[in-house]
């Protein structure tokens, strides 16, 4: 029964990465820990991994941070990240129908998906930045 076994663990992880969207992996241990006390950080860790691997689970990892984790899958939005906190937002493909992924010139690739990450101030972050700098 070793799909029994396993599937514990991966309702667990995914519940967490739903609750948590673009939470690491230490976040996403801590989620799972609540429900399964006895869960290794290796089975989180391999959880995490085959459910990429399958999509249900979509890993994004802008320079700088820690793999992310997120269950919102297969609609190729991007993402926003704060240079002060790291925080990160979702944001929809800028125009329509996921145009990025048709690249000027794709090289002869067959692509699917396009990785765009803009960066900036969260409105936390701004708003602090700007009171500070007021006299
Ligand atoms: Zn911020
Ligand atoms: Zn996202």
């Amino acid at each position: 029964m070793a799909n029994l076994r396993v599937t514990r663990p991966r309702i667990a992880v995914l519940e967490a990465v739903r609750a948590h969207p673009h939470a690491d992996t230490e976040t996403i241990f801590g989620a799972v820990r609540v429900a399964l006390p006895d869960v290794s950080r290796q089975a989180v860790y391999d959880v995490l991994a085959a459910l990429t691997a399958v999509g249900l689970v979509r890993r994004i990892q802008p320079s700088g941070s820690v793999a992310r984790y997120e269950v919102r899958v297969g609609d190729n939005h991007h993402h926003v990240v704060c240079r002060s906190c790291g925080v990160i937002a979702d944001i929809d493909c800028a125009v329509g129908e996921a145009p990025c992924l048709t690249a000027s010139d794709d090289n002869g690739f067959s692509v699917d998906e396009a990785e765009v990450i803009y960066w900036g101030l969260c409105p936390d972050c701004s708003t602090s930045q700007a009171s500070r700098s007021r006299p």
